[in-house]
């Protein structure tokens, strides 16, 4: 065969294979954000984005989808193309929550998604307005005791993480607040600075600057230990509620069918974006916990929805029952 007939033989066995496989990023690619600007998925999101669009060499995108406690963005994410080209953050409430709460939910957790990685761990928070009369996590459960259905406990719509660890906190403190819902804990996060809510639970990277600034009081901290981000914080334990132990989470997912190749991009580009120097700082200022080694790979984060699942439905069913 002539050199040249092998060559061109060359080129269209290459232009035979997906364009994925040739040069996979070449053009923007846009990530799902299922919650509105300025809360912590939108932070966590916009923290990784950046450096990830560094080593991708094209711009990752966030387009901010919210409703329905964060499914209607992952309902969309899960039917769009399988190109690569949408992908997602979801969190402990849309992948791990939300099965609990929506009988109809159109996707599912485990089965539906191609899992890129853990992004950050985001420990919860009992924070409230800052003329509320409680000065201590005490004080704040006899409040809420005694106001009962007067209180407003925000939260990002139904399964979101402030709504599924909110009525946790509730069945636990034997509560029933009225519920005020939001598009995501950014605005839920402005009305609580401004007074017109009373309290929410939600994952320390929205919080810690209002917190630290003052604007907002803060409970205590749902994980065994404090968080360097906010020192002086008490924990659940510490403060007398053992039983309010609960942690959230964001991570990258793709639709199902995209190819081994893009999610091996997308992994390595998270990865490196949470080497990353400034983005790690950034996480580590707003209080979230960074994934590293083996935490960081596909396989981790399908464990850890798989047990999120078997872990919230019970409790979420139990709490729900409660609160009727
Ligand atoms: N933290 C929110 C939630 O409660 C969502 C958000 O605004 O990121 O799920």
């Amino acid at each position: 065969m002539k050199r040249s007939v092998i060559i061109a033989a060359a080129l269209a066995a290459m232009a035979a294979l997906p364009a994925a496989a040739q040069t996979y990023p070449t053009k923007p690619i846009t990530m799902i954000v299922p919650f509105a600007a300025g809360g912590p998925t939108d932070i966590v999101a916009r923290i990784v984005a950046e450096p990830m669009s560094r080593t991708l060499g094209q711009q990752i995108v966030i387009e901010n989808v919210a409703g329905a406690g964060g499914t209607t963005g992952i309902t969309r994410g899960a039917g769009a193309a399988a190109d690569g080209y949408t992908i997602m953050m979801g969190h402990m409430g849309t992948h791990g929550a939300a099965p609990a709460l929506y009988p109809n939910l159109k996707y599912n957790p485990a089965r539906d998604f191609a899992p890129v990685g853990l992004a950050a761990g985001t420990p919860i928070v009992i924070v409230a307005s800052k003329g509320h009369p409680a000065n201590n996590l005490q004080e704040f459960i006899a409040w809420a005791k005694k106001q009962g259905d007067k209180s407003n406990h925000a939260h990002a719509g139904v399964g979101s993480v402030s709504h599924s660890t909110g009525i946790l906190l509730n069945s636990i403190m034997d509560t029933k607040p009225t519920f005020i819902p939001y598009t995501g804990t950014g605005p839920a996060l402005n009305d609580l600075v401004s007074g017109q809510v009373d309290y929410m639970t939600d994952q320390i990277v929205n919080v810690v600057g209002q917190i630290t600034a003052g604007s907002i009081k803060a409970f205590a901290i749902a994980t065994p230990q404090r968080s360097p981000a906010l020192p002086n914080l008490p924990t659940t334990r510490e403060a007398g509620l053992n039983n309010y132990e609960v942690s959230a989470w964001n991570a990258i997912f793709a639709p199902k069918a995209v190819s081994d190749d893009v999610v091996k991009r997308l992994n390595d580009a998270l990865v490196k974006a949470l080497d990353d120097p400034n983005a790690r700082k950034r996480l580590d200022d707003l209080g979230g916990v960074i994934p590293e080694g083996a935490d960081r790979t596909p396989a981790a984060l399908q464990k850890l929805v798989e047990s999120e699942v078997a872990r919230w439905t019970p409790v979420l069913k139990e709490a729900m029952a409660n609160a009727k």
